[in-house]
């Protein structure tokens, strides 16, 4: 039986950095992945999911911004066909590169799905290979709910094999991934309506960016059906009508939405070509055999770790989408890097640390976001110790343009010296400004030392430094 040092579970976002890392220190290592290589960002998230968002805002520079610039554009044709095409062959290029770098790093890849047979042995394509370390870095899939029909939509995954551009789309659920993919869908011609639960999108981002976002969203032609989840879909000839329920969400929002739907009854919509579930996520832990190994994943099938990313079997760890963290591709990077110095490097009080993540929706326009929300802050810090700075306004960019998106900035404060505990962007650009303060609040930085520092003009950034 072939050993290693180090055995990972998935060849994604987390397990190749890990994998690259510990290689590159010494480490024997095999990564098993029965897909292509890269996992959910590079496959069949944040990677193609940017190359739409370009495209949805090249179409949006176009219809809304070119002609106050002086540009008489006429459009032939959008080819959906041909932006997809071309932006899988880069998702290739990349699978591509992710092979090269394993090799140079000398690390074996088994291609197949991999089970545990004990807690340093793992089968995959019936071979076993042993390992004094091994890693789960097996990620998620996206959840499909069990309503009758809903084998009839697809998922996020269902979206980026689409060939075809749908006309009529429904998307079902109002976080990120909902957010996002309307909004493609949106600005590249679709007709989209999407169902939420709540009165809101993104109900868990600060308040009043998610409604100033779900406004714009209406703005720019988006239909919402709040409070509503979907109990049913039906094939009726070549479309699909989606049955709604009102929801069972117990939640106390402001009302946002311009065209409210009674929540007394559930509606009926007709006449999607495309219905997508963005409901969710779930862990890939099904097929791991983990009790093998003497794990057992929590109830929604997470893989409990503490912080450094170690399961309770002690040679048995796991990171990113699989475990009850953040799920964003950088987080699953940093623990996995982290936990490969730890192991390879002798550095063994590294690990992660999960505060003051910086993330950003890809929605139109962007939302980007550090720390806590103002609502949080009130609840950790109680709402006498919290300052909230706020900015509301109109990009330069739009000075000549009819088309007027708003831009809204806030910061939350704590303590005497109003130290920086939370940044909340929404509008042209924040998802390019938001990395450099993060790093400030990182550090430590309070509302003076933003003061401190000199604007760059003109931008929007430097509204942060002027408040
Ligand atoms: P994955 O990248 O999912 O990798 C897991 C790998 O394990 C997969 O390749 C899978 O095939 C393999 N595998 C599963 N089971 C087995 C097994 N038994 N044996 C062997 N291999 C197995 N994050 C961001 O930071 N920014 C974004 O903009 C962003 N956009 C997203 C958009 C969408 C639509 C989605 C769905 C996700 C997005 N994410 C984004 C989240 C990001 O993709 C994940 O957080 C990240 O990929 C998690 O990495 P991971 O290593 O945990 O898992």
């Amino acid at each position: 039986m072939e050993q290693f040092d180090l055995l990972v579970l998935g060849g994604g976002s987390g397990g190749i950095a890990t994998a690259n890392r510990a290689a590159m220190l010494g480490a024997k290592v095999a990564v098993v992945e029965d897909d292509r290589l890269g996992g959910t960002c590079v496959n069949r998230g944040c990677v193609p999911k940017k190359v739409m968002w370009y495209a949805a805002s090249i179409a949006e520079t176009l219809k809304f911004m070119a002609p106050g610039y002086g540009f008489d554009v006429t459009l032939k044709e959008f080819s959906w066909s041909r932006l997809v095409a071309k932006r899988d062959q880069y998702i290739e290029r990349l699978n591509g590169l992710y092979e090269n770098k394993l090799q140079t790093n000398n690390i074996t890849l088994l291609n197949g799905l991999g089970h545990f047979i004990d807690a340093n042995t793992v089968a995959v394509a019936g071979k076993h290979y042993s390992a004094k370390n091994i890693l789960i870095a097996v990620g998620g899939e996206p959840l499909i709910p069990a309503v009758p029909g809903a084998e009839l939509g697809i998922t996020s995954d269902g979206f980026f094999e689409l060939k075809q551009q749908p006309k009529k789309v429904c998307v079902v659920g109002s976080g990120y991934i909902g957010v996002e993919l309307a909004g493609v869908l949106n600005a590249l011609g679709s007709d989209v309506t999407m169902i939420a639960r709540g009165s809101c999108v993104l109900r868990n981002f600060e308040r009043s960016l998610s409604l100033q976002l779900m406004r714009q969203m209406q703005d720019d032609g988006i239909k919402f059906v709040v409070k509503q989840e979907v109990k049913q879909l039906q094939q009726q000839a070549d479309k699909i009508s989606v049955v709604c329920q009102p929801s069972s969400l117990q939640v106390v929002q402001a009302e946002c939405c311009k065209h409210e739907t009674a929540v007394d009854e559930g509606v009926v919509l007709e006449g999607f070509d495309t219905v997508i579930w963005a409901v969710g996520r779930k862990p890939n832990t099904t097929k791991l055999q983990l009790a093998s190994a003497g794990l057992k994943a929590d109830s929604r099938g997470f893989i409990e770790v503490d912080k450094f990313q170690q399961t309770h079997v002690p040679t048995i760890f796991a990171v990113g989408d699989v475990t009850p963290n953040i799920q964003l591709t950088p987080v699953a990077i940093a623990a996995g890097r982290r936990l490969a110095m730890r192991l390879y490097a002798g550095q063994k009080d590294l690990y992660l640390d999960y505060s003051n993540i910086p993330s950003v929706v890809f929605s139109h326009p962007a939302l980007a976001s550090v720390g806590l929300t103002a609502r949080q802050a009130a609840d950790q810090f109680g709402e006498e110790n919290i300052k909230v700075y706020n900015s509301e306004f109109t990009p330069m960019i739009y000075a000549m343009t009819e088309h007027k998106v708003k831009t809204i900035m806030k910061i939350i404060c704590t303590g005497t010296d109003e130290k920086v505990i939370g940044i909340h962007l929404l509008g042209h650009d924040v998802d390019e400004i938001l990395q450099g303060f993060a790093v400030a609040m990182k550090m430590g930085a309070t509302m003076q030392d933003l003061r401190n520092t000199v604007a760059i003009h003109p931008t929007s950034g430097e509204e942060l430094v002027t408040l």
